[in-house]
């Protein structure tokens, strides 16, 4: 995967586009020990490229996790649903937040909830805490 394209600019203008949250599980980067990344949605592997259309501010669990997948099955091993696409999905439309707990309220939001691990305990554990201090979501 090349990521010597993108260029500085281009980062900036990712970020503050994103408002320097990332735009699957909504952490803000300014609570965040670690910078954040510039996601391929479609990675390269399944023919994705470095425009802007095709680049996600991204926190690095959720880079981790998602990894160059660009969906999986959801309900039946028939039923293979792609991932949120921060570019041409409304956040609200897919998920919700319940007490920092992020739920898929579509199968794409299943889809990635499920493989971005949204609430995993460390990460579950750590959105409590921003809850209450009033910096989440
Ligand atoms: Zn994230």
């Amino acid at each position: 995967m090349s990521r010597s394209a993108i260029t500085l600019k281009s980062r900036k203008e990712i970020a503050s586009r994103a408002n320097f949250r990332c735009e699957y599980c909504l952490l803000s980067e300014r609570v965040s020990y670690f910078s954040f990344h510039i996601e391929h949605i479609r990675s390269i592997k399944h023919g994705g490229n470095n425009k802007l259309e095709n680049l996600a501010y991204c926190c690095p669990d959720c880079n981790f996790y998602k990894g160059t997948d660009i969906g999986t099955f959801v309900g039946s091993e028939l039923n293979l649903v792609r991932f949120f696409n921060p570019r041409i999905d409304i956040w609200q439309e897919h998920f919700e937040i319940q007490d920092a707990k992020i739920d898929g309220k579509s199968e794409i939001g299943i889809a990635t909830v499920q493989i971005f691990k949204f609430n995993e305990i460390d990460r579950l554990i750590f959105r409590k805490q921003l809850v209450e201090l009033g910096l989440y979501p």
